[in-house]
């Protein structure tokens, strides 16, 4: 990973909680509160995957993509870091780009044009006793074109390519 994309994205991850942290203080309601606690989370164990150098999976990258996104539409470069967003944003989908293949950036199958595939998602729960305490959202894996790879099931999503 390039330096300046690095220092890019710990800069987007960092600015993005403390406008969360921020926002705990406020009136907001605990239901967002909660998701804001979150996210900050979420963010800081990215921080810490890309300060120690370890692989990031599809959810990292769009949690990345979502923080990049103020800073990619700030045209006006009020907070001085567009040109950079810009450089991250074309980054962050070449990344994509290498775990799907076969996709096109819009999500169509280069083969076939088919626009319907399956995907695994493998989530972690946390489980107390018999009690399921917690869900982390799984990687999407396993990506592939139904119309080429189960041509058998196909007729039943076909109207999603209309
Ligand atoms: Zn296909």
């Amino acid at each position: 990973m390039k330096k300046a994309i690095k220092e890019q994205i710990l800069f987007v991850l960092e600015d993005d909680n403390e406008v969360m942290t921020a926002a705990l203080d406020s009136d907001l309601d605990e239901e967002n509160k909660e998701m804001n606690r979150d996210l900050i989370k979420e963010h800081e164990r990215i921080i810490e995957k890309v300060e120690n150098g370890e692989q990031l999976t599809a959810l990292d990258l769009q949690l990345i993509h979502d923080a990049n996104e103020i800073h990619l539409n700030d045209e006006i470069d009020l907070g001085q870091h567009h040109k950079q967003a810009v450089m991250l944003d074309k980054w962050l989908e070449a990344q994509k780009a290498k775990k799907r293949p076969w996709l096109d950036k819009d999500g169509r199958c280069l083969k076939c044009g088919s626009k319907v595939s399956f995907a695994d998602v493998t989530d972690t729960l946390v489980f107390v006793g018999e009690e399921i305490v917690k869900r982390h959202d799984g990687d999407i894996a396993n990506r592939n074109c139904v119309k080429c790879n189960h041509p058998e099931q196909y007729p039943e999503y076909e109207g999603y390519d209309g």
